[in-house]
């Protein structure tokens, strides 16, 4: 049965971190094995920012951004190749030229067309780089193109995947040696270069898993598993060691940035388990998402900051009733906005949103024009899976709750950020749920 792994830009970040992934590679014995890899460290952060200076036609910023992303992947090339870097330096060099050229002929072209053509390169030299480096150590792999095997339609910078095409060619894939290819990136069935949204390689590596029928899809980070919150904003947080599919769901869906939410739809289809292993500590035990999950909930912490609660009323006192709503949420739906709770009363409808300027105010501006809207910034929504009272009474203390929301298993509480902590204090949970405790 094959296996999938998927390995993000952390963990191929500079030379030692790439020595580091060929031995664990090199001890992986699983055949046939599929890797996924990122861009290198924050490469997409920084190839956004080389594309935003070739539209404004910044040359010397443009200039000085893809000479600093060239130097710095030829330091990682220099560092593992040494002497032996020829083949190595001159293929990435060629990618280099390549991205160069067509940032100059696609800048009039529209932006998320040009933005597709050009992100892809993070992907494309990081797996040239990373695949040259096992084959120097014995470690035999193939590297392959994922914009000729994840066929997606032309929606850019969110294409769509076109599953029976894919499934056609990534089962025509053979072959017992390791095989490497990109997260991130897709193409039409004409050959035009797609991705599928910021963060996207989980979901790519999904998609390897179920067209092969994986037993088992992998993905590495740096740290030991999935948290029941975010161990860097909240205290006390626990790994979970075991959590269902629909779970896992749920958490990615309020905003927890552990795995992208668009990757566990596919395995949950086929019941391919999805393992969370640290890269850094070989030995901890992974967290592992499957059909069968955990036999006690433990609850989980997600915070989503830089929101905005609109409130909306009719101007005529009138109620707000199944039209209103209908057409306050149809407008979310043309500006890509998605409410992160969504409350309503008998001539009111709540909405906490995303502080994405470029989608925020030409909806703001359009709702103001047909409704009396008020309107609060700078605000911290925490939501609580699995929420007792004792726990949110805690987390929330005597600050004030702009808009809350609860049902059986979701508490969601909108604060002001200025009132809220830097790290959250959680209730000692030890011993409770699932979990094990963080060191
Ligand atoms: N390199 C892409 C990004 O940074 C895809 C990924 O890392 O998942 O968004
Ligand atoms: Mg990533």
């Amino acid at each position: 049965m094959t296996t999938v792994y998927k390995f993000g830009g952390a963990s191929i970040q500079d030379a030692a971190a790439i020595r580091h992934l060929g031995e664990v590679l090199a001890t992986t014995r699983e055949r046939p094995l599929v890797v996924v890899v990122s861009a290198m460290g924050k490469t997409t952060n920084a190839l956004e920012a080389l594309l935003t200076a070739a539209r404004s036609y910044d040359d010397r910023d443009y200039r000085s951004r893809l000479d600093e992303l060239r130097s710095a992947h030829l330091a990682t090339v220099d560092a593992l190749f040494g002497d032996r870097k020829a083949a190595v330096a001159e293929r990435v060099e060629a990618l280099f030229e390549e991205l160069d050229r067509r940032h100059r002929t696609h800048r009039q072209e529209p932006r998320p067309f040009h933005y597709d053509q050009t992100i892809c390169f993070g992907e494309l030299l990081s797996t040239t780089l990373v695949a040259a480096w096992l084959n120097e150590i014995g470690t035999a792999t193939d590297w392959h193109d994922a914009r000729e095997l994840i066929v997606t339609d032309a929606r850019h910078q969110a294409a769509n995947v076109d599953w029976p095409a894919t499934r056609e060619r990534i089962r025509a894939l053979d072959g017992d040696r390791l095989l490497l290819t990109q997260g991130f990136i897709g193409g039409t069935p004409d050959g035009v270069s797609t991705t599928l949204g910021r963060e996207g390689s989980d979901f790519s590596a999904a998609i390897f898993a179920h067209c092969l029928e994986a037993g088992e899809l992998v993905i590495w980070k740096d740290v030991p598993g999935l948290f029941n919150a975010d161990p860097r904003r909240f205290d006390n947080a626990v790994q979970l060691q075991r959590l269902s599919y629909d779970e896992a769901i749920e958490l990615a869906w309020h905003g927890a940035k552990v795995i992208h939410p668009k990757t566990l739809a596919p395995l949950r289809e086929k019941g391919i388990p999805l393992k969370v292993r640290s890269f850094e500590e070989l030995d901890a035990p992974p967290s592992v998402i499957s059909a069968e999950g955990a036999s006690a909930v433990t609850p989980a912490f997600i915070l989503a900051e830089e929101q905005v609660l609109l409130e909306l009323r009719p101007r005529d006192f009138s109620f707000m009733d199944e039209a209103r709503q209908h057409d306050i949420l149809g407008r979310l739906v043309e500006a890509g906005e998605h409410a992160n709770l969504v409350d309503s009363g008998a001539t009111r409808l709540s909405l906490c949103l995303d502080a994405h300027p470029a989608r925020l105010e030409p909806l703001v501006e359009s709702l103001a024009a047909d409704y009396a809207l008020e309107r609060h910034d700078d605000l911290t929504l925490l939501t609580v899976r699995h929420p007792t009272e004792p726990l949110l009474e805690a987390l929330s203390g005597d600050r004030e709750i702009l808009a809350e929301r609860c049902n059986r298993d979701t508490a969601q509480r909108l604060f002001r950020s200025s009132e809220c902590p830097e790290t959250w204090h959680l209730p000692d949970q030890e011993g409770k749920g699932a979990g094990q405790s963080v060191r």
